[in-house]
């Protein structure tokens, strides 16, 4: 097992890693930026190393010197948590070559899956179902362009092969547009990846954001714990999520549920995994898998019990599974709300001081966030600075906690995006559940 983990985040997900850490016994290694020493983890660590100024790029992106930072601390085992470097290979890679263990696939996994175009070819081989589309790279032989995307049908959206966080790509809704329109996503793509590839996929008009969570071992073990619905978003940006999606054709999630698991397996995956869906008409369609742990994994956790984290720590120890698929039960509903510290209506980020923080309680409550009375947010990071998680044995429960919990949450002295949450929980389409992904934006659009 490994014993000691340098947590190579910040924020609530580094504060998770080391409640994990401190559960199994593993000692704690803190690297922060000049601005993140008063950080709640760092506080609560065992060790903590600095390394590097505010900006990300010095300091949460800084590959040598986070590697520095486990050898000169005598760590064995480094966690990414979520963004920043939870997705680079090299990082993977340079992490093993230095003799450290990197909590998450090995480096060609996370390679072929951060590559959209091999994910999807590897997706379809292991009978994953994916989106209608050229089935690889968009060549420049443009009469087989036209006619693909006349097989497909508009509109047809452009997607960079290196793509991330919502960004490379384009919607097409006519033939006269698709060649212009392909040669400006290439050029975007090159300039903002280094990678101009792009493919077809049909765009589907009014989807559902549908996933599923796999944790898969180095002994050829995979399981799924079920789906979560994060169809309610702003930006791309997920807002609200819950699991399990409701309304969900069983027969259609048993199959893609069994796909994602084979796929595991057929990928050599290991670790905790996110296999990304649109679901529309009763049917899913691959978009893409995330190989790190997710924001939204509480609600998981809260529906099957399993600790996602301390799972990923085992399987990078080597360790099989602590559960097989049988045992895996599905039970309750959750929702989490991301609490952001930003303008509830113009979305303008708002750090600063924190004069009192409350947390909300009670049954069926989990609040997992790095905030304290007195604490300041630095403007330098993502806005993220609470979730709130609640259960209930039915949706309606979870639901209603959440309004409460919502309610009951004091943050004063920043402004924070409650009040938008306090009015999505009381929308009666979010309440009947099953919106699509562009609810969110038309009703900020209407208000
Ligand atoms: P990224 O890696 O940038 O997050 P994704 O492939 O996950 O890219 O797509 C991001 C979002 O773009 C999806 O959640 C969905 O809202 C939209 N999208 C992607 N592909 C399609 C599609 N084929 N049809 C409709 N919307 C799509």
């Amino acid at each position: 097992m490994l014993d000691k983990i340098v947590i190579a985040n910040r924020g609530e997900i580094a504060l998770r890693v080391l409640r994990a850490c401190k559960e199994l016994g593993i000692k704690t290694v803190a690297v922060h930026s000049k601005a993140d020493a008063s950080l709640m983890h760092v506080r609560l660590a065992d060790e903590s190393v600095c390394i590097g100024p505010n900006s990300p790029t010095e300091s949460y992106l800084n590959i040598p010197a986070i590697i520095s930072a486990a050898e000169v601390t005598d760590a064995n085992g480094i966690h990414p948590g979520y963004g920043f470097l939870s997705e680079n290979a090299d990082f993977a890679e340079q992490v093993e070559r230095s003799g450290f263990t990197f909590i998450g696939p090995a480096p060609d996994v996370i390679r072929l899956m951060g590559d959209k175009v091999s994910a999807i070819a590897a997706m379809k081989e292991a009978g994953v179902p994916t989106v209608p589309g050229s089935d690889g790279p968009i060549t420049d032989d443009d009469e087989r362009t036209l006619n693909i995307a006349r097989c497909i049908g508009y509109p047809v959206i452009i997607k960079a092969s290196g793509g991330g966080g919502g960004r490379g790509m384009r919607v097409v809704h006519s033939e006269s547009d698709l060649l212009d329109a392909i040669n400006l996503t290439q050029s975007e793509a090159k300039a903002a990846f280094n990678n101009d590839v792009v493919y077809l996929e049909k765009f589907l008009e009014n989807p559902r954001h549908v996933e599923f969570q796999v944790l898969s071992d180095s002994h050829g073990n995979a399981i799924h714990l079920g789906d979560r619905d994060c169809s309610l978003q702003r930006r791309h940006q997920k807002v609200i999520e819950e699991a399990p999606a409701p309304g969900i054709d069983e027969d259609a999630r048993a199959t893609v549920a069994a796909a994602c698991t084979k796929a595991c397996i057929e990928i050599g995956y290991t670790g905790a995994g996110t296999f990304e869906f649109l679901y529309e008409d009763g049917r899913f369609y691959f978009i893409e898998m995330n190989t790190r742990v997710q924001v939204e994994h509480p609600v998981t956790e809260m529906i099957s019990g399993i600790d996602i984290v301390r799972e990923q720590i085992r399987i990078a120890s080597g360790l099989p599974l602590s559960i097989t698929q049988e045992e895996v039960e599905l039970q309750g509903h959750a929702f989490e709300c991301r609490i952001n510290a930003e303008d509830p209506k113009t979305f303008m980020p708002s750090p600063g001081l924190v004069n009192q923080f409350h947390s909300p309680g009670g049954n069926g409550v989990r609040v997992d966030s790095h905030l304290y009375s007195g604490y300041s947010i630095p403007p330098y990071y993502d806005s993220l600075i609470a979730k709130i998680i609640t259960y209930g044995p039915d949706r309606e429960t979870a639901l209603f906690r959440m309004r409460n919990a919502l309610d009951e949450a004091v943050v004063d002295g920043i402004r924070t995006n409650i009040p938008l949450h306090q009015d999505l929980v009381k929308d009666k389409n979010f309440q009947k559940g099953g919106v699509s992904i562009h609810y969110l934006e038309k009703k900020l659009e209407e208000d």
